[in-house]
């Protein structure tokens, strides 16, 4: 559910199609699904709950379904971020994630993305229980709303946190960002999906922060790190990258998160002695 371009560095957008027709039609979403889109009628426009930010449709067409996303406010900056991890993770070609085709701005102002549709299997209904509050996009942008405490603390634990590190290589791999129950789901065929992402380029470690709501069993863990081994120290990190989210938490949904964020600054000040 966060919106995006939080987390995402300015990257350079996934390469713009042009289109043959004009720059800012009533419906430029019913325009690209009837030329780039390879529709020649769209037959049904039916909503999609689950979504904390924006509005989705899914779009029936004689070209098949498409999925569409529209923000009122927000301009294309946002879903500009989320296609270009979507795309990133797309191209990995290691785990299904849905195509983004195309992200543009409403002439009423706000904006839309449209990707693949994905059908989704059994499994997409446990997820529903969204362990997040979902608020509106209003209040996510409100300014960074830390008490001087746990900000003092932080920074002493940011100043003294390069111990947590000693004698480990990090190798930047490209991070899904947000990788909680609601953004991990399967297809029809029990492939696993990813959607929703806030990509960036980190320590795979990083991955982990959100896994207080992703649900990861032990079958999990062990596959995964068959894959990629843990490093030296990985249990003594593992809160830091959670201490991320929780401040995020913090930040975008509220004081409920105050204390568990400061009890993992608290701990690591204890452990390393500062
Ligand atoms: P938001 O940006 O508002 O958080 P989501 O990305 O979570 O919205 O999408 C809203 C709902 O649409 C989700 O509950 C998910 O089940 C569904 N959904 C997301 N992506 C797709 C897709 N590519 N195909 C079909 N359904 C999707």
């Amino acid at each position: 559910c966060y919106p995006s371009i939080l987390f995402l560095p300015r990257f350079r957008f996934l390469k713009r199609r042009r289109f043959a027709v004009v720059a800012m039609s009533n419906d430029p979403i019913t325009e690209w699904i009837l030329s780039e889109g390879k529709a020649t009628q769209i037959t049904r426009i039916s909503p999609i709950g689950g979504g904390c930010i924006n509005r989705a449709n899914r779009y029936e067409t004689d070209a098949g379904p498409f999925f569409v996303k529209t923000n009122r406010s927000i301009g294309p900056s946002m879903f500009e971020g989320e296609a270009l991890g979507l795309g990133a993770m797309y191209e990995t070609e290691t785990i299904r994630v849905p195509r983004p085709f195309k992200v543009g701005a409403l002439p009423t102002g706000g904006s839309y993305i449209i990707m693949e549709y994905i059908e989704f299997g059994a499994a997409r209904s446990n997820q529903g229980g969204s362990l997040l509050k979902c608020i509106k996009p209003g209040n996510q942008q409100k300014a960074l709303a830390l008490t001087w405490t746990i900000q003092l603390a932080g920074q002493r634990l940011v100043k003294n946190m390069a111990a947590l590190f000693e004698n480990i290589v990090i190798e930047p791999c490209l991070l899904h960002g947000d990788l909680w129950s609601g953004n991990i789901s399967s297809d029809k065929s029990g492939e696993p999906v990813i959607l929703d992402p806030a990509c960036y380029y980190g320590h795979s470690e990083a991955e982990f922060g959100m896994s207080w709501c992703a649900g990861f069993g032990g079958a999990f863990y062990n596959a995964y790190f068959e894959v990629t081994p843990k490093q030296a120290g990985f249990e003594k990190r593992r809160d830091l990258y959670m201490l991320y989210h929780y401040l995020n938490h913090y930040n975008l949904f509220g004081s409920g998160y105050r204390s568990s964020a400061m009890s993992i600054i608290d701990d690591y000040l204890r452990l390393l002695n500062v």
